[in-house]
């Protein structure tokens, strides 16, 4: 068994880092209080290789495998959640691409979604009744001498008020002629495109700086190659995509957490009570023992996952352990976090607060705690 990382890995760690500490961590406040990331950030991801890890060097990305990217996302999750998503997310968008796309979808979109030139890519599945069950969705797609027509609406959608490009996802039959998920369909929908009305942006408890937005398709029309893969066979894009996408949430859990640490072990040496640190207590130090033991046990998931899919191995089950149990030790380390920072932990000055809201969400987008579940017993019954 192999722990060491390779070069390409340890580089693209490095850059990440670096970056984060440099330019992402000082503004980490602002972007939570302001609710915005600025472009500049997000246009220094793609500077570095960080927006397209996992697309070929031949459509611009940095092919620099799944285990890089689950670092390269700690590292910014460590700096900022709300960056972190929106780069998550445009990764996801640009490997569905590379993945499912002709070559033609390829070399349009995934271009420039590496060299940031979008902005950010969008992935819009769920709606407002179709969350954890995607199968149940009603935006339909239909078919006019052009091309395809639109109509409907998603909810929550990741950068939907700025994303270049759109994975979304549509009827294409009859619910009752192809019942669930085999009716559903893929398209390309390029931002700005007529029909398309992004709604306001959703008032947050956490990772308020990433913007997720209400999308509604009012005939909105789209070519007749903005479809992505075969014609109904878009659910099993969806759930290969999200099985990679949980590798990049565990990984955005484990970073906010490794930064709630890093703060408390700080805090704890520097703030004095009876006499003395507070790291002098037992009580805190077993808090900070347990903090870093599951730390690092969600980060061994989180990397083996990350490492069966760079392997082509199979990994839906892994990245589901992965992802559930990095999102709920992560919940449980910022909460000690804030217990550590004692009243401070509480207010907005110090950065335990925000880690504690923003690693909420964990446990729920790319399928919650639940559909993880779900998703590791189907696996295990089905033996
Ligand atoms: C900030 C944010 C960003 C997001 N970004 C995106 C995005 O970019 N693209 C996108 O498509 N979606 C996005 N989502 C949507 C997200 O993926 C869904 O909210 C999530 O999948 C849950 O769906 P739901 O909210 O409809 O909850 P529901 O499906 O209504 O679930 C409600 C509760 O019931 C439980 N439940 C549901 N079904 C089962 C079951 N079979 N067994 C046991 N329990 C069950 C759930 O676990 C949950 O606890 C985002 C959400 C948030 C909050």
């Amino acid at each position: 068994m192999q722990f060491e990382l390779t070069d390409t890995q340890r580089h693209i760690q490095r850059a990440a880092a670096d970056f984060s500490a440099r330019i992402i961590a000082p503004q980490a406040h602002a972007i939570d209080e302001h609710e915005g990331i600025p472009p500049q950030i997000l246009k220094g991801l793609a500077d570095l290789g960080l927006m397209a890890v996992n697309v070929p060097e031949a459509y611009g990305g940095s092919e620099a495998g799944v285990v890089a990217y689950s670092l390269a996302m700690q590292e910014v999750s460590a700096a900022c959640a709300s960056t972190a998503v929106t780069m998550a997310v445009t990764n996801m968008v640009g490997e569905v691409i590379a993945r499912f796309g002709t070559t033609a979808q390829r070399e349009r979109y995934c271009p420039h979604l590496a060299s940031g030139e979008y902005r950010a890519g969008a992935f819009a599945l769920s709606e407002s009744e179709a969350g954890s069950d995607p199968g149940s969705m009603r935006t339909m797609a239909t078919r006019n001498d052009r091309g395809w027509v639109l109509n409907g609406s998603k909810q929550w959608i990741t950068s939907g008020a700025f994303a270049g490009v759109m994975v979304v996802w549509a009827r294409t039959a009859d619910a009752q002629a192809r019942p669930g998920t085999r009716g559903i369909s893929c398209f390309l929908v390029e931002g700005g495109t007529p029909g398309l009305r992004i709604g306001r942006a959703e008032d947050k408890m956490g990772i308020r700086g990433s913007n997720t937005a209400a999308l509604s398709f009012e005939d909105c029309e789209v070519p007749e190659d903005a479809l992505l893969g075969e014609l109904h066979g878009g659910f099993k894009i969806a759930m290969m995509a999200l099985d990679g996408g949980r590798i990049g949430i565990g990984s955005q859990a484990l970073g906010i957490a490794r930064a709630a640490l890093s703060e408390s072990v700080t805090y704890a040496k520097d703030r004095r009570a009876f006499g003395g640190p507070i790291a002098n207590f037992q009580a805190i130090q077993w808090k900070l023992a347990d903090m870093k033991t599951e730390l690092d046990a969600a980060n061994l998931l989180v990397l083996r996952a990350a490492w069966l899919k760079e392997q082509n191995k199979l990994f839906s089950r892994e990245a589901s352990m992965a992802k559930l149990f990095a999102s709920e030790a992560a919940w449980r380390i910022c909460n000690e976090a804030v217990q550590i920072h004692g009243g401070y932990g509480y207010i907005r000055e110090f950065a335990a607060e925000r880690h504690l809201r923003d690693v909420r969400v964990t446990q729920i987008y790319e399928g919650t705690s639940e559909i993880q579940r779900l998703v590791i017993a189907r696996s295990l019954l089905a033996g």
